[in-house]
């Protein structure tokens, strides 16, 4: 088994499967490094004046992994947790993750350090639109394509977009992805990490020959991936028996009315206190029996302390970096199918794509074009990684790192380095 040392770290963790699969295409040293790290890390301290008067200044960060294969493209979050490692981890996931999907782009991300429970709507307006006036001269839609992540949404993207736009001194809509469709957003955006996270799901139940009907599902995480895949997924048949958030979760063998509690949390902003099952605990959650285990909320809850208790057959990760590498290695030892990050959610950023093609065209499809265009790609994306892993006899995320890798690494060989 792996070291655990650094078990929580996101850029160490990409950067271990990174090895071995870089090591397994038997690639040259060098181009090995130079993918290893982010072409740039940008740093800023964003002043905010406060709406009681006070001036506070925030820390920001936008890393950018590479342009190997196009313009960068990447969340943006907003958390007490984001760190430099963090955002570096989760960059290079994005280029991974494009890849893996073949969407023209290299990968990105951007976190604020902040509470976004303790700002108002003015505070955060302003925390945005700083940032964006910060880092402007390193986005763009042929540079860099932010898009929403954890605790930022249509309204964050809006606020970049008009900044940027400003900046410009004409609209840009293709500067962000995930932007509220009257301006320039795509039917379908919203539901697509979910509906990508289910997409795969289907692909996997094929293979095992099981029914929708009979699978039951636990989700973590009730923000945009977990509730949309939890609300698809429970319209197909699946049965999703327990759904927490970070206020601990419900849990019902005979499965959860999930329109009702789709309700609930509109209303009461928590799943605390719904009574359509018993209640559990957010990582107790992770232990529960059941056929499919969709992490949807953050970063590093299966790691070596408790991937031995998972009992799902089945992960499909819709949250990024959800799984360690300690982890990693006893779910496989344990026979449990893993649909990796990097491939189980990538319906957020090929959906993105399609927005930013739109935006670019000004010619806007039909909801049912987007999530048929999302289909083929995720369906050939999972159809790929797996013949990839038992080709090369890897598991699914080694694999899905070999093809990825594999794709960049033959657009910088083509390039060649400038200098
Ligand atoms: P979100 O802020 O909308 O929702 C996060 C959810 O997770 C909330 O319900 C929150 O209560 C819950 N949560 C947070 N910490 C938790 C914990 N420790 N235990 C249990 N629940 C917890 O965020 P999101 O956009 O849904 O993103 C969730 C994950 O999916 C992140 O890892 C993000 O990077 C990844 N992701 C998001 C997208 C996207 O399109 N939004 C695309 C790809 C990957």
């Amino acid at each position: 088994m792996r070291e655990k040392e650094n078990e929580l770290s996101v850029y160490e963790s990409m950067a271990a499967r990174y090895d071995v699969a870089a090591r397994k295409l038997g690639l040259d040293e060098g181009l090995s490094n130079y993918l290893r790290t982010p072409n740039r890390e940008i740093i800023v301290h964003i002043p905010v004046t406060m709406d009681d008067g006070t001036l506070r200044v925030f820390d920001g960060y936008r890393v950018q992994h590479s342009i190997a294969r196009g313009p960068c493209k990447g969340g943006l979050r907003y958390s007490l947790d984001v760190s430099l490692d963090e955002i570096r981890g989760l960059a290079a996931e994005m280029t991974w993750k494009c890849a893996v999907v073949n969407i023209p782009f290299g990968g990105a991300k951007g976190g604020i350090i902040c509470d976004p429970s303790k700002l108002s709507l003015g505070e955060l307006e302003r925390i945005t639109r700083r940032y964006t006036a910060e880092i402007l001269d390193y986005i763009g839609p042929d540079r860099d394509v932010p898009a929403p992540d954890m605790n930022t949404n249509e309204q964050t993207m809006a606020w970049i977009m008009d900044t940027y736009s400003m900046h410009m001194r004409q609209t840009v809509t293709g500067s962000v992805t995930g932007k509220p469709f009257s301006l320039g957003g795509s039917l379908g955006r919203r539901e697509a990490t979910g509906r990508g996270c289910m997409i795969t799901a289907d692909e996997a139940l094929k293979r095992f020959g099981w029914q929708r009907e009979s699978t039951r599902v636990i989700v973590q995480g009730f923000g945009n991936v977990g509730s949309q895949a939890a609300r698809l997924m429970h319209e197909s048949g699946y049965k999703i028996i327990g759904v927490a958030d970070i206020s601990g979760g419900v849990f019902n063998t005979s499965g959860i009315d999930i329109p009702r509690l789709l309700g609930y949390k509109e209303k009461h902003k928590t799943l605390k206190g719904f009574d359509g099952g018993e209640s559990i605990g957010a990582q107790e959650i992770l232990e529960q029996e059941c056929d499919i285990l969709l992490p949807a909320a953050t970063e590093s809850v299966i790691t070596s302390k408790n991937a031995h208790k998972v009992k799902a057959k089945l992960l499909v990760e819709g949250a990024n970096s959800p799984t360690t590498p300690p982890a990693d290695d006893i779910l496989f030892e344990r026979g449990v199918f893993v649909i990796p990050d990097i491939l189980a959610n990538a319906g957020g950023v090929t959906v993105s794509y399609f927005e930013w093609v739109q935006d670019r065209q000004g010619y806007f499809w039909p909801e049912a074009t987007v999530n048929d265009r999302l289909k083929h790609i995720m369906v050939d994306a999972f159809g790929g990684v797996v013949r990839f892993g038992e080709k090369h006899n890897v598991n699914n995320r080694i694999a899905a790192y070999m093809l990825a890798i594999d794709r960049v690494a033959f657009c910088i060989k083509l390039r060649g380095i400038y200098a």
